[in-house]
């Protein structure tokens, strides 16, 4: 086992925070090893090292060693991921009773330091490898030597059968402390208890060393017979190769994904599970997890085929493995969703989906096409997101989602996305649909001059048929469109909707003003009023005949913008309205400076005219104050004749509400235009159909 080794467990992290303890741990070791190697090279009576006899099979067993190590079985060819399998350790064992302990020992550290070149591994770990190696030799030697009653340091002399028993023991020592040994610098780095390290994969290790070992044993007691014998042992060795690598190919699907050799979602849960238990000791934050979801990946599948699909899951699987720190695991949950598990707080696990997300930004070469495949990041970290592995699987989860519906790329899960919003971000995902397929549509509710009784304007108000929810109300999805930047493309379809049906009731004779609401969030949009300028010249309708409804609190969360752009809006000719008035906290004087044309009061007050003596105050002296001012004055949320009463007694005003008429689609209100009289407009107006 090498550290760094891909046969150093499942997956395990090595780099982590240097600490005095791993280090002064580190240092031990290689003094231990250095220490060893260097007596036994001195105390090694070299004339008699080498049994005469024994020249080719301690040359054999040396290159079999070497080999072994070397070119270990490739259990499995993965991104970011292969298992090795090394041999050495039979040949090693051999060695001691047929060459002598230090020629075992060279032989060790000659294999570790060649291996380590060969997979240009970290100098630094190479030189730990290599003293953990000869710790565990020369442990093994030591045992031998005392169990068999042969001298340690002596000639060499190739194992009796009776000895054996002795060098099998010697062998489970030898791979027992470098078990432990590297144990040792895993959970001082990782902060994992060396107890759940050790436990960690043991089974696998003791059956396959187990046969292995029995192999070093008849090894050591044929070498004696010569080369021949040594190379007949060649087929169980392969043959136990076969099986360990079949038995971990086994366990490598279990826990891989097959398209891309990622792990896979159960190895996340195991994943963070450890670096949950291992927080407190070395790392004190995180883990952090980022999930990775492609964008449009479903279209690139559908119209390029499957085996595209296929290949841009690998190719986009090999860059992220590419870019993730060395301590972060790469894992593919299913479809074209990834995960990684980073070794860190909030802040560097942002830094990882930044990096991973920029890892995509050149596009993938495929079958000659070049394909920009983009993607989208949630990242949730411990402790601030959840204490466990489930919790920040789903604020992950949660935070992807949202980066995806507001187009962020990244978003970092925060506790307001709660389980609501997550229905509402549901919701807006369908709503970015539903302006596509046509499911949006306006119904338009009278406004009703209330002396004449005459229809002088209609109000477009939008409404979304869901295909699953059935007709949704504005209140419900005009909230999630003015956040999510949706808010835009709903105005431009409402401005050409209604005026599109504006020209039309123009060219029927009907000249009434329409209504159409603003968000806050235009008020601060320039582009506007050239916006409005061009639908009105497309339909022909005159600026005169629209109305746009802005509240007070949209006007007061940025006033100087939003006067600029209400300015420009006027100057066309259209008419400012101050919605939902007497709701905020602007005063009229206030918004008279603003250049505006009509106030509507809010149905709050209006509704209860009639029985709150108080409402009827407000709502009469707001009359007088507006119709002083010059402004047009329409009393909303009007539901009984009561009402249209007390109004009328009021001044010139306006009404509009349930009671005069419900909001319908366009065809209803011309059957409604046809039939009201004058003298009917306090009669009631046609039910709500959309
Ligand atoms: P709002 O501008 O105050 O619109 C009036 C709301 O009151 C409408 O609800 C209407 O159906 C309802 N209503 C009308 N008469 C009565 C009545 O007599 N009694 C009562 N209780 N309610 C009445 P709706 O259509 O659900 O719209 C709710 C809000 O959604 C609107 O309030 C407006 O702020 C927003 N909204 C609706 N359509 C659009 C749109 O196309 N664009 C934007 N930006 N906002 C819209
Ligand atoms: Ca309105
Ligand atoms: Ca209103």
């Amino acid at each position: 086992m090498t550290l760094d080794g891909p046969d150093s467990g499942a997956g395990t992290h090595v780099p982590a925070p240097p600490s005095s303890r791993l280090t002064a741990y580190i240092i031990a070791v290689c003094v231990l090893g250095y220490a060893g190697v260097l007596t036994m090279l001195v105390a090694t009576p070299w004339t008699h090292a080498v049994h005469a006899g024994a020249v080719w099979p301690t040359v054999f067993l040396v290159v079999a060693a070497i080999t072994g190590e070397v070119k270990p079985i490739r259990l499995l060819h993965g991104a970011g991921d292969a298992r090795t399998l090394s041999t050495s350790a039979p040949f090693v064992l051999a060695l001691v009773p047929v060459a002598g302990v230090v020629v075992a020992v060279l032989t060790q550290v000659a294999a570790s330091l060649l291996d380590d070149a060969v997979h240009r591994r970290d100098p630094r770990k190479s030189i730990f490898n290599t003293a953990q190696y000869a710790v565990s030799v020369l442990v093994a030697a030591v045992v031998y030597a005392a169990l068999s009653g042969t001298a340690l340091l002596g000639a060499p002399d190739p194992a009796h059968p009776a000895h054996i028993p002795s060098l099998l023991a010697a062998g489970l020592c030898m791979i027992g402390t470098n078990w432990v040994l590297v144990a040792g610098v895993i959970s001082l780095s990782s902060g994992l208890p060396i107890g759940r390290v050790l436990r960690e994969d043991l089974r696998d290790f003791l059956l396959m060393n187990m046969v292995l070992l029995c192999v070093g044993g008849v090894a050591a007691d044929v070498a004696a017979d010569g080369v021949a014998a040594l190379v007949l042992l060649g087929a169980p060795v392969v043959a136990a190769h076969m099986f360990a690598a079949a038995a971990a190919r086994h366990a490598h699907d279990a826990t891989h994904d097959s398209l891309t050799g990622l792990r896979n979602r159960g190895q996340l849960y195991y994943e963070l599970d450890r670096a949950l238990e291992a927080r407190g000791a070395v790392v004190a934050k995180g883990p952090g997890l980022v999930l990775l979801d492609l964008d449009h990946f479903k279209d690139f599948n559908d119209t390029l085929g499957h085996p595209v699909g296929d290949e841009i899951l690998r190719q986009v699987a090999a860059r992220l493995v590419d870019v993730a720190p060395e301590s972060a695991s790469v894992h593919r949950l299913g479809g074209d969703e990834f995960a990684v598990a980073v070794h860190g707080s909030v802040v560097e696990a942002r830094q990882v989906a930044a990096d991973l997300l920029a890892a995509l930004d050149k596009p993938l070469r495929i079958d000659g096409l070049e394909l920009l495949v983009r993607a989208s990041a949630g990242v949730a970290a411990a402790p601030v997101h959840g204490d466990d592995s489930e919790a920040l699987m789903k604020n992950a989860d949660i935070a992807l989602y949202h980066a995806k519906l507001e187009r962020d790329r990244i978003s970092t899960f925060s506790p307001e996305f709660d389980i609501n919003t997550v229905e509402r971000l549901r919701l807006l995902a369908d709503l970015r649909g539903a302006l596509d397929s046509g499911q949006l549509h306006l119904v338009y509710q009278p406004q009703v001059a209330l002396a004449e009784g005459r229809v002088v304007g209609v109000e477009a108000l939008i409404r979304w048929r869901h295909p699953e929810r059935g007709l949704v109300r504005a209140d419900e999805f005009i909230p999630l469109a003015e956040n999510s930047g949706l808010i835009f493309p709903l105005t431009a379809f409402v401005l050409e909707e209604s005026l599109a049906q504006v020209a039309r009731w123009r060219a029927a004779g009907h000249d009434f003003r329409i209504a159409v609401n603003l968000s806050a969030r235009h008020l601060s949009d320039q582009g506007l009023p050239q916006q409005v300028a061009l639908v009105l010249a497309r339909h022909g309708v005159p600026a005169s005949s629209l109305v746009l409804e802005v509240t007070e609190t949209a006007i007061l969360s940025d006033p100087a913008r939003a006067d600029l752009v209400l300015r420009a809006l006027r100057h066309l000719g259209v008419s400012i309205a101050i919605d939902d008035y007497g709701t905020g906290n602007a005063s009229l004087s206030y918004l008279k400076r603003l250049e505006i044309d009509e106030l509507k009061i809010d149905r709050s007050f209006v509704s209860n005219i009639g029985a709150d003596h108080h409402d009827l105050i407000i709502v009469r002296s707001t009359i007088a104050l507006a119709l002083e001012l010059d402004l047009r004055v329409v009393a909303e949320g009007i539901e009984d004749a009561a009402t249209v009463d007390e109004l009328r007694g009021l001044g010139e005003v306006i009404g509009q509400g349930y009671h005069l008429g419900m909001p319908v689609v366009a065809a209803e209100l011309d059957a409604y235009l046809a039939a009201v009289a004058p003298a009917r407009a306090d009669a009631g107006g046609p039910g709500e159909g959309a």
